[in-house]
């Protein structure tokens, strides 16, 4: 379905009526087993860990949104992370960005650096850093943009061209861009991966996780990982992330607006210090943005003009739509404390060093009516 726009993508990726009774909404196919006809003569269903229809029918969607040709789900977005990362043996090489999702650095560093698998972290908003950090050992690029939280932008085709000018995969984080906005496999990654509890999901009611690639073989070694360690999502879960991305397209155009005009507000407030935003034309990445992605989405975040933690602290807890909450991507606006919540993880030095404040705020803009949010934010800021 390729040559349809996203916005039909969105309603019609991956889904065919049941066979069986011709529902046009996927069924659940809560089952963890099937029957044969005969030993090993089945329908080409034998176990639910290794196959399922509605994780089928996402798998596809997937595949559509992101222009590739195999998609697959885990049940989280590190499950996704962490699958690509067993591609590897120890003594590989990874080069990935030093500002990227906490728990992406934790599993990095804490889990797989055990194994012996090596990370080297580099400022990517300069792809020259990721050139010269690569050595004969470096397998894997790993990217995020725009990056969580302080929304850096790198040059996804840049990078795509360094990675294949020395052998190695190249994997992007798309989870803040959606594949609305952003579709890396077009870039010439080689790996895209979702947090699809995101804005893939949309409503803050699942966890999932989510790869899709092109390569036939890199699709191979990725299944056999996912049925081998087995981080599979649930058919009720596979089920809400179709429902959502059903209506991706007219969230994301409103996260995009109501994003815009909450970024250009905070940073004409007084009291305001820097915003950060990928739509600012000033910003240094906007050039690159602007070609890479379609808009630039709803996630901002910002810190106070007096750089204050405590009034920060305030500010955090005095709003009353944007709930105070960790993740992203729902409906519904949400604010966050990087520094003591999603970025914990991360030392404080490693954050300082990168950029990441104590003071800094992270809104996650969801769809209500922007003047309601505008005066949340106006009261609280005070
Ligand atoms: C949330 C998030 C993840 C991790 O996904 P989970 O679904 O929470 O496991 C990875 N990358 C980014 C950018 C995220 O925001």
């Amino acid at each position: 379905m390729a040559q349809h726009h996203i916005n039909t993508k969105c309603i019609h990726a991956g889904v065919t009526p049941d066979p069986t009774t011709g529902a046009i909404m996927t069924p659940i196919y809560q089952t963890s087993t099937y029957v044969q006809e005969a030993p090993a003569t089945h329908k080409g269903y034998e176990y639910a860990r290794s196959q399922n229809p509605t994780r089928f029918a996402l798998e596809s969607a997937i595949a559509e949104l992101e222009n590739a040709k195999h998609g697959l789900v885990f049940s989280s977005g590190v499950a996704s992370t962490d699958a690509v990362i067993k591609l590897l043996q120890p003594g590989d090489e990874v080069v990935a960005a030093n500002d990227m999702y906490g728990g992406t650095y934790r599993l990095f560093s804490k889990v797989f650096a055990k194994f012996g698998i090596v990370f080297k972290y580099v400022d990517t908003t300069d792809v020259a850093n990721i050139a010269a950090a690569i050595t004969p050992a470096t397998k894997l690029l790993w990217i995020e943009t725009p990056t969580n939280p302080l929304m850096n932008i790198t040059d996804i085709a840049a990078v795509s061209a360094i990675a294949k000018k020395h052998g190695v995969l190249l994997c992007v984080d798309n989870t803040f861009a959606s594949p609305y906005l952003q579709n890396p496999l077009t870039l010439g990654a080689d790996i895209v991966m979702h947090s699809a509890t995101k804005y893939l999901g949309g409503h803050s009611d699942v966890i999932q996780g989510c790869l899709a690639v092109n390569d036939d073989t890199l699709r191979e070694q990725l299944y056999f990982i996912q049925k081998s360690c087995g981080a599979v999502p649930g058919p009720q879960d596979c089920f809400l992330v179709l429902r959502g991305i059903k209506t991706l397209h007219v969230r994301m155009q409103r996260h995009c607006e109501n994003g815009e005009k909450i970024a250009h507000w905070l940073r004409s407030h007084p009291k305001v210090g820097q915003v950060y935003w990928p739509g600012f034309e000033d910003n240094k990445g906007y050039a690159i943005a602007k070609q890479q992605m379609r808009g630039f989405g709803g996630m901002i975040s910002f810190v106070l003009a007096n750089d204050s933690v405590e009034e920060a602290k305030r500010v955090l807890s005095s709003t009353h739509l944007f709930a105070l909450a960790e993740s992203l991507g729902g409906v519904e606006s949400l604010i966050n404390h990087p520094a003591s919540m999603t970025h914990a993880s991360i030392p404080r030095e490693e954050r300082l060093k990168n950029g990441l404040s104590d003071s800094l705020i992270r809104l996650s803009v969801g769809i209500e009516q922007v003047d309601d949010l505008i005066a949340d934010l106006a009261q609280a800021i005070g």
